[in-house]
């Protein structure tokens, strides 16, 4: 079995064979530019300090500063930041925005920490990275368990050292230099990316079923936006377990649950089932929208879907992809599908540096724009080269970051 970084590499060596990329521009795309490795200290409320590990893996930044969330999480680890920040670089050419590709974290479970002690955490981890990023070199954003807040803070850090500038990081607080929209924009870009196919197989929305697996921020924006044009959600689940019901779910009612008691689990008109049942649930189309890695061979045989809609980054390891492939299953890939996010942190980026503030209908609009042409060429890419939709997708990015790696000239 292959590390997550190397899974991602073989997608990329695949592109880079079949685009007849020259050896030593395909060795400089094949690792990152820059990988930091930091200290963390973050004071406790009870006294003393306790010391995290961070990371920030700056990978390919030809057309355009380094770009890609920060992560909080037990299982953060170089390998795994290394394998999101090439998939930033090849998500952020595929959406046509002019960014590179990063990614950091740190090797946290921030739910075993206090308000106070998160703000000094997202802080302390600011001050440790503040001198590799910046508005026009390396821009971060919300991940997973990141939020708008932390990003606020992190921001206001960045300002006590040099000034403020909201372009820094993108995700923030609306008050704070946010964009409308970024908070629903991985949901909803998910949306246009699965409805496209849809439409474009000629398929009824009303006869689409959907099975979430992850109840976050991505996972619930998707679950009420497709709910809302007519999808039918029959399962949704998160870290506690999962929830079914055949003949649908209402997204928000579920939501105000988990809210108020923290799970899905236990919701009203749903039977309640084990994280691990989500997958052979009865559906057309099955969205990962938890953590990496959350489909192998076992549950790649499970699933009943012809369709999955990778809204989390990686969830297919290499060997699940191999089984769905060979059952004919259509894999809308993590680097079109979960595009959404990123596409509206360039829109917010570029309203901070305008100093503007756009209504939700412009940012949704271009969102709409950004989604559609992505996915109508990743689609017609595939039919034209007789690729799945990853390889496709992959041929555009790396071809888009190999262009401007030629363009930039190597002296
Ligand atoms: N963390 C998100 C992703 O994986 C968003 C990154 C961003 O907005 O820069 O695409």
């Amino acid at each position: 079995m292959s590390s997550a970084f190397e899974a991602v590499t073989g997608s990329f060596e695949a592109a880079a064979e079949r685009l007849n990329l020259e050896l030593s521009l395909r060795e400089a795309m094949a690792t990152p530019t820059r990988e930091v490795t930091v200290q963390v200290r973050v004071p406790m409320d009870g006294g003393g300090f306790k010391v995290y590990k961070g990371y920030r893996v700056q990978y390919n930044n030809a057309r355009g500063p380094y770009k890609g969330g920060l992560r909080f999480h037990p299982n953060v680890s170089l390998d795994e930041i290394r394998c999101f920040a090439a998939l930033m670089t090849w998500k952020t050419a595929l959406m046509n925005i002019p960014f590179g590709g990063g990614k950091g974290g740190v090797q946290v479970d921030p739910k075993l920490l206090s308000e106070a002690e998160l703000e000094r955490l997202s802080r302390s981890f600011m001050r440790a990275i503040a001198e590799v990023i910046g508005p026009t070199v390396d821009v971060p954003a919300p991940d997973v368990n990141t939020t708008p807040q932390i990003m606020g803070w992190m921001a206001d850090e960045y300002a006590r050292r040099y000034g403020p500038n909201p372009a820094v990081i993108t995700g923030k607080p609306i008050a704070f230099g946010g964009s409308l929209g970024r908070d629903s924009a991985t949901g909803r870009g998910a949306l246009f990316c699965v409805d496209h196919l849809v439409r474009a197989r000629g398929l009824k929305r009303n006869e689409q079923t959907l099975a979430i697996d992850g109840y976050g921020n991505a996972g619930s924006w998707l679950a009420i936006l497709a709910h809302d044009i007519g999808y039918t959600i029959v399962a949704l689940s998160d870290s506690k377990g999962a929830i079914h019901n055949p003949k649908g779910l209402h997204p928000e009612k579920v939501l105000a649950h988990k809210h108020e008691t923290g799970s899905v689990v236990g919701f009203e008109g749903a039977d309640t089932i084990s994280g691990d049942d989500i997958f052979g649930v009865d559906c057309t189309v099955f969205v990962p929208a938890a953590l990496d890695e959350s489909i192998k061979e076992d549950r790649a045989k499970q699933i009943t879907a012809k369709i999955i809609l990778e809204e989390a980054n990686y969830p297919v390891t290499t060997e699940a992809d191999a089984i769905l492939a060979d059952r004919g299953v259509t894999i809308l890939p993590d680097i079109l599908a979960s595009g959404g996010g990123v596409a509206v942190s360039y829109l917010e980026w570029v309203q901070d540096l305008q100093r503007e503030a756009w209504t939700e209908e412009r940012v949704n609009a271009r969102l709409e724009d950004i989604m559609e042409a992505a996915t109508a060429g990743v689609l017609a890419r595939a039919d034209k080269e007789k690729a799945t939709l990853r390889e496709a997708a992959y041929l555009i990015g790396v071809e888009r970051v190999a262009e401007a790696e030629v363009a930039r000239g190597y002296r």
